[in-house]
Protein backbone atom coordinates (compact mmCIF):
# COMPACT_ATOMS: atom_id res chain seq x y z
CA UNK A 1 0.00 0.00 0.00
CA UNK A 2 1.47 3.81 -0.89
CA UNK A 3 1.28 6.28 1.60
CA UNK A 4 -1.23 8.06 -0.29
CA UNK A 5 -4.00 5.23 -0.09
CA UNK A 6 -3.47 4.99 3.45
CA UNK A 7 -5.28 8.07 4.64
CA UNK A 8 -8.09 7.38 2.03
CA UNK A 9 -11.36 6.65 3.75
CA UNK A 10 -13.39 3.96 1.61
CA UNK A 11 -16.24 4.39 3.70
CA UNK A 12 -16.40 7.78 2.58
CA UNK A 13 -19.02 8.18 -0.53
CA UNK A 14 -18.13 9.93 -3.15
CA UNK A 15 -20.72 11.36 -5.97
CA UNK A 16 -20.53 9.15 -8.85
CA UNK A 17 -18.80 10.61 -11.58
CA UNK A 18 -21.10 12.08 -14.77
CA UNK A 19 -20.08 8.57 -17.06
CA UNK A 20 -21.52 6.56 -14.18
CA UNK A 21 -24.86 7.78 -13.32
CA UNK A 22 -27.49 5.46 -14.58
CA UNK A 23 -29.16 6.27 -18.28
CA UNK A 24 -32.16 8.47 -18.13
CA UNK A 25 -34.88 9.15 -20.99
CA UNK A 26 -33.71 12.77 -21.11
CA UNK A 27 -33.37 13.94 -24.51
CA UNK A 28 -30.82 17.06 -24.96
CA UNK A 29 -30.38 19.05 -28.40
CA UNK A 30 -26.81 19.92 -28.44
CA UNK A 31 -26.90 21.60 -31.81
CA UNK A 32 -29.81 21.83 -34.71
CA UNK A 33 -30.31 18.75 -35.33
CA UNK A 34 -27.93 16.75 -32.82
CA UNK A 35 -29.32 15.09 -30.21
CA UNK A 36 -28.26 13.43 -26.80
CA UNK A 37 -29.86 9.92 -25.87
CA UNK A 38 -28.69 7.73 -23.24
CA UNK A 39 -28.70 4.00 -23.58
CA UNK A 40 -28.02 1.86 -19.92
CA UNK A 41 -25.44 -0.24 -19.84
CA UNK A 42 -23.84 -2.57 -16.79
CA UNK A 43 -20.26 -1.95 -17.36
CA UNK A 44 -17.74 -1.48 -14.33
CA UNK A 45 -17.76 2.44 -14.05
CA UNK A 46 -20.18 3.54 -16.46
CA UNK A 47 -23.94 3.47 -16.39
CA UNK A 48 -24.84 4.69 -19.68
CA UNK A 49 -23.61 5.40 -23.47
CA UNK A 50 -24.68 8.04 -25.18
CA UNK A 51 -26.68 7.76 -28.71
CA UNK A 52 -26.45 10.55 -30.32
CA UNK A 53 -29.02 11.02 -33.29
CA UNK A 54 -27.81 13.09 -36.18
CA UNK A 55 -30.85 14.33 -38.05
CA UNK A 56 -31.04 15.48 -42.12
CA UNK A 57 -33.32 14.62 -45.20
CA UNK A 58 -32.49 10.94 -45.37
CA UNK A 59 -33.44 10.32 -41.60
CA UNK A 60 -31.34 9.97 -38.83
CA UNK A 61 -28.23 8.72 -37.94
CA UNK A 62 -27.32 7.07 -34.89
CA UNK A 63 -23.85 7.15 -32.85
CA UNK A 64 -23.06 3.67 -30.74
CA UNK A 65 -25.83 2.19 -30.54
CA UNK A 66 -24.97 0.49 -27.24
CA UNK A 67 -24.81 -3.08 -26.08
CA UNK A 68 -26.60 -6.26 -27.92
CA UNK A 69 -29.12 -7.11 -25.59
CA UNK A 70 -32.93 -7.45 -26.45
CA UNK A 71 -33.33 -4.58 -23.34
CA UNK A 72 -30.79 -2.01 -24.71
CA UNK A 73 -32.78 -3.10 -28.64
CA UNK A 74 -36.17 -1.88 -26.66
CA UNK A 75 -33.99 1.17 -25.46
CA UNK A 76 -33.18 2.30 -28.99
CA UNK A 77 -36.49 1.73 -30.08
CA UNK A 78 -38.16 3.84 -27.43
CA UNK A 79 -35.19 6.61 -27.37
CA UNK A 80 -35.91 7.39 -30.91
CA UNK A 81 -40.02 7.09 -30.36
CA UNK A 82 -39.30 9.65 -27.62
CA UNK A 83 -37.43 12.15 -30.15
CA UNK A 84 -40.22 11.19 -33.07
CA UNK A 85 -37.92 8.75 -35.07
CA UNK A 86 -39.36 5.73 -36.19
CA UNK A 87 -36.50 2.52 -36.42
CA UNK A 88 -36.89 2.45 -40.36
CA UNK A 89 -35.71 6.26 -40.43
CA UNK A 90 -32.16 5.24 -38.86
CA UNK A 91 -30.00 5.12 -42.46
CA UNK A 92 -26.21 5.32 -40.48
CA UNK A 93 -24.79 3.96 -37.68
CA UNK A 94 -21.55 5.33 -36.53
CA UNK A 95 -19.03 2.85 -34.51
CA UNK A 96 -16.51 4.84 -32.58
CA UNK A 97 -14.02 1.69 -31.56
CA UNK A 98 -14.65 -2.01 -31.22
CA UNK A 99 -16.33 -2.23 -27.47
CA UNK A 100 -19.19 -3.79 -26.64
CA UNK A 101 -21.18 -1.11 -25.59
CA UNK A 102 -20.57 0.88 -28.39
CA UNK A 103 -21.20 -1.72 -31.62
CA UNK A 104 -23.67 -4.15 -29.53
CA UNK A 105 -26.27 -2.73 -31.08
CA UNK A 106 -24.93 -2.29 -34.11
CA UNK A 107 -26.15 -5.41 -35.73
CA UNK A 108 -29.39 -5.80 -34.92
CA UNK A 109 -30.23 -2.13 -36.29
CA UNK A 110 -28.66 -2.88 -39.36
CA UNK A 111 -30.83 -5.94 -39.84
CA UNK A 112 -33.66 -4.31 -38.66
CA UNK A 113 -32.84 -1.13 -40.91
CA UNK A 114 -30.38 -1.66 -43.89
CA UNK A 115 -28.48 1.08 -42.85
CA UNK A 116 -25.11 1.81 -42.91
CA UNK A 117 -21.74 0.86 -40.44
CA UNK A 118 -19.74 3.87 -40.23
CA UNK A 119 -16.25 2.59 -38.68
CA UNK A 120 -12.24 3.33 -38.88
CA UNK A 121 -10.45 1.53 -41.44
CA UNK A 122 -8.62 -0.18 -38.90
CA UNK A 123 -12.06 -1.61 -37.04
CA UNK A 124 -11.47 -4.92 -35.84
CA UNK A 125 -12.46 -7.82 -33.18
CA UNK A 126 -10.69 -8.48 -30.39
CA UNK A 127 -11.25 -12.09 -30.64
CA UNK A 128 -11.80 -11.79 -34.84
CA UNK A 129 -9.15 -15.27 -35.47
CA UNK A 130 -9.94 -14.38 -39.65
CA UNK A 131 -8.18 -11.73 -39.31
CA UNK A 132 -4.57 -10.66 -39.27
CA UNK A 133 -4.24 -8.30 -36.69
CA UNK A 134 -3.63 -4.96 -37.64
CA UNK A 135 0.00 -3.67 -37.13
CA UNK A 136 2.11 -0.56 -38.06
CA UNK A 137 5.33 -1.53 -39.92
CA UNK A 138 6.62 0.66 -37.13
CA UNK A 139 5.45 -1.67 -34.52
CA UNK A 140 6.37 -4.58 -36.25
CA UNK A 141 9.55 -5.62 -33.93
CA UNK A 142 9.61 -6.18 -30.31
CA UNK A 143 6.00 -6.87 -30.17
CA UNK A 144 5.28 -8.86 -26.94
CA UNK A 145 1.56 -9.21 -27.65
CA UNK A 146 -1.10 -11.13 -30.10
CA UNK A 147 -1.50 -13.74 -27.10
CA UNK A 148 -5.09 -14.18 -24.96
CA UNK A 149 -4.77 -12.09 -22.27
CA UNK A 150 -7.19 -14.72 -20.49
CA UNK A 151 -4.23 -17.39 -21.47
CA UNK A 152 -1.24 -15.62 -20.18
CA UNK A 153 0.32 -12.38 -20.32
CA UNK A 154 3.23 -11.27 -22.00
CA UNK A 155 4.58 -9.44 -18.81
CA UNK A 156 3.89 -12.57 -16.51
CA UNK A 157 1.29 -11.77 -14.46
CA UNK A 158 -2.04 -13.94 -14.18
CA UNK A 159 -4.14 -14.20 -17.11
CA UNK A 160 -7.18 -11.47 -16.87
CA UNK A 161 -10.33 -10.46 -18.51
CA UNK A 162 -12.20 -7.63 -18.47
CA UNK A 163 -15.53 -8.33 -17.38
CA UNK A 164 -16.83 -8.26 -20.75
CA UNK A 165 -14.46 -10.02 -22.47
CA UNK A 166 -15.90 -12.96 -20.10
CA UNK A 167 -19.53 -12.40 -21.02
CA UNK A 168 -18.67 -12.54 -24.80
CA UNK A 169 -16.81 -15.45 -24.40
CA UNK A 170 -19.54 -17.08 -22.39
CA UNK A 171 -21.74 -16.06 -25.13
CA UNK A 172 -19.26 -17.72 -27.40
CA UNK A 173 -19.25 -20.65 -26.22
CA UNK A 174 -23.22 -21.17 -25.75
CA UNK A 175 -23.47 -19.10 -29.19
CA UNK A 176 -26.00 -16.68 -27.90
CA UNK A 177 -27.42 -15.46 -31.11
CA UNK A 178 -27.19 -11.65 -31.37
CA UNK A 179 -24.04 -11.14 -29.07
CA UNK A 180 -21.85 -13.22 -31.42
CA UNK A 181 -22.98 -11.38 -34.51
CA UNK A 182 -20.39 -8.86 -35.15
CA UNK A 183 -21.19 -5.85 -37.20
CA UNK A 184 -19.89 -5.83 -40.21
CA UNK A 185 -18.80 -2.25 -41.40
CA UNK A 186 -19.84 -1.04 -44.42
CA UNK A 187 -18.37 2.41 -44.65
CA UNK A 188 -14.39 2.42 -43.30
CA UNK A 189 -13.10 5.30 -43.40
CA UNK A 190 -9.36 6.33 -43.45
CA UNK A 191 -7.50 8.66 -41.21
CA UNK A 192 -8.48 12.20 -42.75
CA UNK A 193 -10.72 11.03 -45.08
CA UNK A 194 -14.80 13.05 -45.16
CA UNK A 195 -17.57 11.61 -44.85
CA UNK A 196 -21.43 14.09 -45.31
CA UNK A 197 -24.43 13.17 -43.06
CA UNK A 198 -26.36 15.40 -40.35
CA UNK A 199 -26.35 18.54 -42.95
CA UNK A 200 -23.16 18.93 -42.63
CA UNK A 201 -19.17 17.65 -43.23
CA UNK A 202 -17.28 15.20 -41.20
CA UNK A 203 -13.75 15.00 -40.98
CA UNK A 204 -12.46 11.10 -39.74
CA UNK A 205 -9.88 10.97 -37.40
CA UNK A 206 -8.16 8.01 -36.66
CA UNK A 207 -7.14 8.22 -32.88
CA UNK A 208 -5.72 5.01 -31.31
CA UNK A 209 -4.71 4.39 -27.69
CA UNK A 210 -8.16 3.25 -25.72
CA UNK A 211 -8.30 0.90 -28.84
CA UNK A 212 -6.14 0.76 -31.82
CA UNK A 213 -9.22 1.22 -34.26
CA UNK A 214 -10.66 4.30 -31.99
CA UNK A 215 -12.37 7.03 -34.47
CA UNK A 216 -13.70 10.29 -33.71
CA UNK A 217 -15.29 12.79 -36.35
CA UNK A 218 -14.76 16.27 -36.48
CA UNK A 219 -17.47 19.06 -37.68
CA UNK A 220 -15.38 22.27 -38.50
CA UNK A 221 -18.02 24.03 -39.83
CA UNK A 222 -20.23 23.61 -36.34
CA UNK A 223 -17.07 22.84 -33.79
CA UNK A 224 -18.87 19.68 -33.21
CA UNK A 225 -16.53 16.76 -32.31
CA UNK A 226 -17.76 13.24 -31.62
CA UNK A 227 -15.15 11.81 -29.46
CA UNK A 228 -16.02 7.95 -28.12
CA UNK A 229 -13.96 6.64 -25.43
CA UNK A 230 -10.85 8.74 -26.36
CA UNK A 231 -11.48 12.16 -24.28
CA UNK A 232 -14.11 11.51 -21.65
CA UNK A 233 -14.93 14.33 -19.35
CA UNK A 234 -14.07 12.94 -16.52
CA UNK A 235 -12.39 9.79 -16.23
CA UNK A 236 -9.53 8.44 -18.04
CA UNK A 237 -9.97 5.95 -20.80
CA UNK A 238 -8.28 2.39 -20.01
CA UNK A 239 -5.39 2.44 -21.75
CA UNK A 240 -4.36 -1.17 -22.32
CA UNK A 241 -0.45 -3.01 -22.93
CA UNK A 242 -2.28 -5.28 -25.19
CA UNK A 243 -4.02 -3.69 -28.37
CA UNK A 244 -1.36 -4.70 -31.15
CA UNK A 245 0.65 -1.90 -30.82
CA UNK A 246 4.70 -1.40 -29.39
CA UNK A 247 4.07 1.70 -27.05
CA UNK A 248 0.06 2.00 -27.18
CA UNK A 249 1.12 5.40 -25.00
CA UNK A 250 2.75 6.54 -27.35
CA UNK A 251 -0.11 6.33 -29.68
CA UNK A 252 -2.19 8.10 -27.40
CA UNK A 253 -0.61 10.78 -26.34
CA UNK A 254 0.07 11.73 -29.98
CA UNK A 255 -4.04 11.14 -30.55
CA UNK A 256 -4.56 13.69 -27.53
CA UNK A 257 -2.61 16.03 -29.30
CA UNK A 258 -4.43 15.57 -32.45
CA UNK A 259 -7.73 16.72 -31.40
CA UNK A 260 -6.08 19.05 -29.04
CA UNK A 261 -4.86 21.06 -31.91
CA UNK A 262 -8.99 21.12 -33.47
CA UNK A 263 -9.21 22.28 -29.43
CA UNK A 264 -10.03 26.20 -30.36
CA UNK A 265 -11.92 24.99 -33.44
CA UNK A 266 -14.13 22.79 -30.98
CA UNK A 267 -17.40 24.63 -28.90
CA UNK A 268 -18.36 20.96 -28.42
CA UNK A 269 -16.86 17.75 -27.25
CA UNK A 270 -19.57 14.36 -27.63
CA UNK A 271 -18.29 11.77 -25.34
CA UNK A 272 -19.55 8.37 -25.47
CA UNK A 273 -20.06 9.01 -21.46
CA UNK A 274 -21.18 12.04 -19.77
CA UNK A 275 -21.78 15.13 -20.80
CA UNK A 276 -20.92 17.10 -23.81
CA UNK A 277 -18.30 19.62 -23.13
CA UNK A 278 -16.36 22.90 -24.28
CA UNK A 279 -12.84 22.66 -23.59
CA UNK A 280 -11.46 19.94 -25.55
CA UNK A 281 -8.11 20.48 -25.80
CA UNK A 282 -8.34 21.37 -22.24
CA UNK A 283 -9.54 17.95 -20.94
CA UNK A 284 -6.63 15.80 -23.60
CA UNK A 285 -4.20 18.11 -21.81
CA UNK A 286 -5.54 16.88 -18.52
CA UNK A 287 -5.47 13.22 -19.27
CA UNK A 288 -2.27 13.63 -20.84
CA UNK A 289 -0.48 15.17 -17.73
CA UNK A 290 -2.12 12.11 -15.49
CA UNK A 291 -0.58 9.49 -17.34
CA UNK A 292 2.54 11.85 -17.25
CA UNK A 293 2.45 11.89 -13.38
CA UNK A 294 1.94 8.21 -13.76
CA UNK A 295 5.25 7.65 -15.68
CA UNK A 296 6.46 10.31 -13.22
CA UNK A 297 5.57 7.81 -9.86
CA UNK A 298 7.03 4.83 -11.86
CA UNK A 299 10.75 6.34 -12.58
CA UNK A 300 10.47 7.37 -8.64
CA UNK A 301 8.97 3.86 -7.26
CA UNK A 302 12.31 2.40 -9.62
CA UNK A 303 14.88 4.71 -8.06
CA UNK A 304 13.25 4.09 -4.56
CA UNK A 305 13.47 0.21 -5.23
CA UNK A 306 16.71 0.57 -7.06
CA UNK A 307 16.32 -3.25 -7.93
CA UNK A 308 13.96 -4.75 -10.94
CA UNK A 309 10.60 -5.29 -10.15
CA UNK A 310 7.78 -7.02 -11.86
CA UNK A 311 4.79 -5.76 -13.21
CA UNK A 312 2.56 -6.50 -10.96
CA UNK A 313 4.94 -5.20 -8.18
CA UNK A 314 5.05 -1.54 -10.30
CA UNK A 315 1.27 -1.79 -10.33
CA UNK A 316 1.01 -0.96 -6.87
CA UNK A 317 2.77 2.06 -7.36
CA UNK A 318 0.00 3.03 -9.54
CA UNK A 319 -3.14 1.88 -7.64
CA UNK A 320 -4.95 1.58 -5.08
CA UNK A 321 -4.81 -1.85 -3.51
CA UNK A 322 -8.91 -2.55 -4.98
CA UNK A 323 -7.71 -1.28 -8.18
CA UNK A 324 -5.41 -4.04 -8.87
CA UNK A 325 -5.46 -6.73 -10.72
CA UNK A 326 -4.98 -7.61 -14.67
CA UNK A 327 -6.83 -4.37 -16.08
CA UNK A 328 -4.33 -2.50 -13.63
CA UNK A 329 -1.56 -4.35 -15.02
CA UNK A 330 -1.76 -4.29 -18.17
CA UNK A 331 -2.24 -0.41 -17.83
CA UNK A 332 1.45 -0.48 -15.95
CA UNK A 333 2.53 -2.63 -18.81
CA UNK A 334 1.97 0.36 -20.89
CA UNK A 335 3.68 2.54 -19.05
CA UNK A 336 6.62 0.81 -18.13
CA UNK A 337 7.26 -0.16 -22.44
CA UNK A 338 6.78 3.16 -22.88
CA UNK A 339 9.61 4.16 -21.04
CA UNK A 340 11.42 1.33 -21.88
CA UNK A 341 11.32 2.31 -25.41
CA UNK A 342 11.92 5.96 -24.33
CA UNK A 343 15.44 4.48 -23.16
CA UNK A 344 14.28 5.55 -19.50
CA UNK A 345 13.89 1.57 -18.26
CA UNK A 346 15.59 -1.96 -19.30
CA UNK A 347 13.17 -4.57 -19.41
CA UNK A 348 14.74 -8.21 -18.25
CA UNK A 349 13.22 -11.12 -19.22
CA UNK A 350 12.92 -14.08 -17.38
CA UNK A 351 11.07 -16.87 -18.75
CA UNK A 352 7.81 -16.79 -16.49
CA UNK A 353 7.85 -12.85 -16.35
CA UNK A 354 9.43 -9.75 -17.40
CA UNK A 355 11.55 -7.07 -14.50
CA UNK A 356 11.75 -3.52 -15.34
CA UNK A 357 14.41 -1.21 -13.85
CA UNK A 358 15.76 2.35 -14.35
CA UNK A 359 18.45 2.44 -16.60
CA UNK A 360 21.79 3.00 -14.87
ZN1 LIG B 1 -14.13 1.78 -24.98
ZN1 LIG C 1 -17.16 3.05 -23.76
Amino acid sequence: MTEAHSHQQPSAPRPPKQEQLLATEQIDEIAPGVLRTQLPIDMPGLGHVNMYVLEDDRGVTVVDPGLATAANYKAITHRLGLVGVPLKRVHSIVVTHSHPDHYGGAYWLQKETGSEIITSARFRMFWDPTEAPDIDIEDAADIPVQRRPWDATPWGGPGYEIPWQRKMRYAVARRVPGLIKTPQPTVRLGDSEHIRFARREWIALHTPGHTDDHLCLFDPEHGLMLCGDHVLPTITPHISGLIGARDPLKKFFHSLDKVAEFGSQVTTALPAHGNPFTDLAGRARAIKEHHEGRLQKLRAAAAELDRPATVMEMSTHLFSPRALGGMADSETFAHLEHLRIAGEFIRIEHTDRFEYALVD
